[in-house]
């Protein structure tokens, strides 16, 4: 008999590389990136395709270190944006490690669903995890039936998954239950466990290479999506022109004598047409205020001081389908 190994001897190596998830726009690809995490690196919204760049979420643990590439996931191109996106999706879809398909509970699985998973043929080195969100928008039944269906997706199409899971990733902090927080974790451990061996390539602390700035731009878009109706969000960019420490002697002038810190964040918002414009202002400027206001937290939350706001709203026309302000707005 063989005797049992001590702990240390049983220990797996450490383990580091990339997942990232694609899936329908709206299925949950950014909060399971951000629950993951354990902190907001992505925005989310109801709205699809609310992401545009590839985010990386990191999330470092005992065993392994696992940095999440955030996407705006596959999709049919209408515009030069839509066409540079899907360029920027495969770049990176051929580096990671672990591609993540995720369909929601709540939903059957339809041909755009078949058309995500028909492409991933594409990567063939990559190990490939069918992910069932939204699990607590459905019964247990609705739960296997979801489990079932993505399975033989799957066995059709790429010859089987290497791993099924469900989970509910849940927007907001003290969102998850015990139980849900629980099958994040197991997602965690088994995408790791996916990943070759290798030393972390991120510091502990990290949880995003995003800069400051970059998060703050998407906090203002984020908040302006949830503001703005219909087709407008898909016409919104931000910028940030300027970030400032306000000094002492200013915060003493304007507010009477207020200690403690605070942040001057100038930001503009780019919409493609002047009609565009005022919806985003709204009337009175009420739209616009209610932008600020619903953005202000995250920020402040994340620079660490109260923050003073002031959006812009500007037009570029056109913007999706120029390639000269495509590369001015970062895209
Ligand atoms: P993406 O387009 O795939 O990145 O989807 P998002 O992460 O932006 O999520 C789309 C919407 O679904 C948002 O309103 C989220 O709050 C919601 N959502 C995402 N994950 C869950 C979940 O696990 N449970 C529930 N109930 N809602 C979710
Ligand atoms: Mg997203």
């Amino acid at each position: 008999m063989t005797p049992v190994p001590e702990r240390a001897e049983r220990d797996e190596r450490h383990r580091s590389g990339f997942v990232s998830f694609v899936g329908r726009p709206n299925v949950g690809k950014s909060t399971l990136t951000n629950a993951l995490v354990g902190e907001k690196v992505a925005i989310t919204s109801p709205k699809p395709q609310t992401t545009r760049r590839a985010i990386r979420g990191v999330r470092t643990s005992e065993g392994g270190q696992l940095v999440i590439v955030d996407t705006p996931g596959i999709h049919r191109p209408r515009t030069l944006l839509g066409e540079r996106l899907n360029d920027l999706v495969s770049g990176v879809l051929v580096d990671v490690d672990v591609i993540g398909f995720c369909v929601p509970a709540d939903e059957r699985i339809g041909p755009g669903d078949r058309f995500i998973a028909e492409q991933l043929r594409d990567y063939p080195r990559a190990k490939k995890v069918a992910i069932v969100t939204k699990a607590d928008k459905a019964g247990r039944g609705r739960i296997a039936e979801a489990l079932l269906a993505v399975q033989a997706l799957g066995d059709e199409v790429l010859g089987g998954w290497d791993e099924i899971v469900p989970v509910a990733a849940l927007a907001g902090e003290g969102a998850r239950s015990p139980r849900e927080q629980a099958q994040i974790d197991e997602l965690a451990a088994t995408l790791i466990g996916l990943l070759p061996e290798g030393p972390p390539l991120y510091g502990d602390e990290t949880v995003t290479e995003e800069t400051d700035e970059d998060r703050i731009a998407e906090l203002i878009r984020e908040a302006a999506l949830e503001a703005a109706e219909e087709e407008l969000p898909h016409s919104i960019a931000v910028t940030i022109d300027d970030i400032a420490p306000r000094s002492l002697s200013e915060r003493s002038e304007t507010k009477g004598p207020d200690e403690r810190p605070m942040t001057d964040v100038y930001a503009s918002l780019w919409v493609e047409r002047d009609s565009q414009k005022g919806i985003v202002i709204g009337k009175g400027g009420q739209r616009l205020k209610a932008i600020g206001a619903a953005a202000r937290p995250g920020i402040e939350a994340l620079v660490g001081t109260r923050v003073f706001l002031s959006l812009h709203v500007k037009v570029a026309k056109d913007w999706q389908r120029d390639p000269k302000l495509l590369g001015r707005l970062g895209f």
